[in-house]
């Protein structure tokens, strides 16, 4: 039974006295909880200070998964956490956190925030510490709260739980048993105004619906169509960033479906945006199957990299890009060049794809016009291309996704399983093919001459 410690509940607000629910009454298990957050936790309440686990971690472990990274919020500052702990370091600009170090993690200490103006005389010295634009967009968000403040300013119910490990107990502020009870995800306060605040906010609502399969609210929903457009105002590094967590957290189909029929994937990769469905490439197909095997490799814990999946996302406004420098007479390898550089500057102005990754992303398309040409030694120098496994991959996922290549994933997969010998013959039938080929061409143009 929930112990309901106040009735009141204010719809655009957090309740200002929380659910109260005890051991006996919730499923979280202390043994689950990692060791260093309670460490931290417990250090601050020697300390005298409030200090609870929250977010993610406390959502997750009540759904029987196991957390990513474990969150402390307190009443302590930045600085006083800082001196309780000797391995601990202030970061970030925008939100000042701590992060405090342990062997094996990371734990981040945040210091309650408001989304109020407050003039408490515990705020940083600047006086600007929350600042909004014309259109809401919260541009600095370092206004220190109380625990109710902290809890009305989390994005969705069920991120907004907070949990004492010396007691073992659940403060629920936005009724978000509740909502972990019905799988469902609710932004708290108004949501056109709380999704205004922070566009990131409508990529987390899509995110995790996607990756816990919870239904998404229909007041959360019904604004999120509107407001897509506001992705824009989202700077190119933490869009990345963001786009990475929907990509690459093993519920990237899902989470690709719903931002579609969100209408915001078109704000993440925008070239991709009404691409003529040429019969040799379909980019919807390409992506689904692009997104299905980068969640496959996550579930048998084989390795992913944002390189190949921009290289996938970037390829149908790529093979466009490239015809299309083709047909003013330049050779394939140059417009394939050209044509990458165009698209990748394109596409970093909207998220910032970090050179580590665009320079793999161009070796594997390089490979896709180099891997059908491999007659004689050129066969054995390909394989040994040290992109050769991820652009191998990427012949196969154009072919999974529809693309007639003549069977060229499946003379790769043999060339690699056969003898030394047996490679030197599949080579060798290539030449001789591919010679049958080009004299048959000639002899027709002559015949049609
Ligand atoms: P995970 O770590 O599994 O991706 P999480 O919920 O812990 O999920 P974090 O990004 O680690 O997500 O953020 C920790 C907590 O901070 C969230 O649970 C939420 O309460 C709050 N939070 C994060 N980003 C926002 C945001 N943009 N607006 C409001 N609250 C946020
Ligand atoms: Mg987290």
């Amino acid at each position: 039974m929930l112990e309901r410690m106040s009735t009141f509940f204010n719809k655009s607000k957090t309740q200002s006295n929380p659910t109260v629910v005890s051991r006996e009454n919730h499923s979280l298990s202390f043994s689950l909880v990692s060791r260093d957050a309670i460490k931290v936790v417990q250090t601050l309440q020697k300390a005298g200070y409030e200090a609870y686990i929250v977010g993610g971690s406390v959502r997750d472990l009540l759904l029987g998964l196991s957390p990513k990274d474990f969150d402390v919020a307190t009443n302590a500052l930045p600085s006083e956490v800082k001196a309780l702990f000797r391995r601990s370091r202030i970061i970030g600009r925008r939100f000042q956190i701590v992060h405090v170090q342990f062997s094996r993690e990371v734990i981040e200490v945040t210091t309650f925030r408001s989304n109020e103006k407050s003039n408490s005389d515990e705020q940083p010295k600047n006086t600007d510490s929350r600042q909004k634009t014309n259109s809401g967009l919260l541009t600095r968000d370092n206004v220190f709260g109380t625990l109710e403040e902290d809890a009305a300013r989390r994005d969705l119910t069920v991120n907004a739980l907070y949990y004492d490990p010396s007691e073992e107990i659940i403060y629920d502020f936005a009724d978000g048993m509740k909502d972990i009870k019905n799988r469902v995800i609710r932004i708290i306060g108004n949501a056109s105004t709380r999704y205004s605040e922070d566009p990131v906010r409508l990529l987390r609502v899509i995110r995790f619906s996607a990756k816990l399969d919870f239904t998404i609210e229909t007041g959360t929903a019904k604004p999120i169509r509107k407001l897509s457009s506001d992705l824009r105002y989202i700077s190119s590094p933490r869009l990345f960033d963001e786009s990475l967590k929907l990509f690459m957290s093993g519920e990237g189909l899902s989470s690709y479906k719903l931002l579609k029929e969100y209408g915001l994937f078109e704000y993440l990769v925008p070239q991709a945006k009404n691409l003529v469905r040429n019969k040799s490439i379909n980019a919807d197909s390409l992506f689904e199957q692009a997104f299905l095997n980068t969640d496959n490799r996550i579930k048998s814990s084989q390795r992913v990299t944002p390189a190949f999946i921009y290289a996938a996302l970037l390829w149908p406004s790529l093979v466009k890009l490239t015809e299309a420098f083709k047909e003013k007479g330049n050779s394939p390898s140059y417009s394939l060049n050209k044509a990458a550089s165009e698209v990748i500057s394109r596409q970093i102005s909207i998220t910032a794809i970090p050179k580590r990754f665009t320079i793999p992303m161009r070796e594997i398309w390089d490979l896709q016009l180099q891997m059908p040409r491999r007659g004689g030694k050129r066969a054995e120098r390909l394989s040994l291309h040290r992109r050769f496994r991820a652009g191998y991959d990427f012949i196969l996922l154009r072919e999974q996704a529809g693309e007639n290549l003549d069977n060229l994933g499946e003379w790769w997969t043999l060339y690699q399983e056969a003898s030394i010998e047996g490679r030197e013959k599949m080579s060798q039938n290539v030449s001789k093919t591919s010679k049958r080929i080009v004299k048959n061409r000639k002899s027709k143009t002559k015949n049609a001459k």
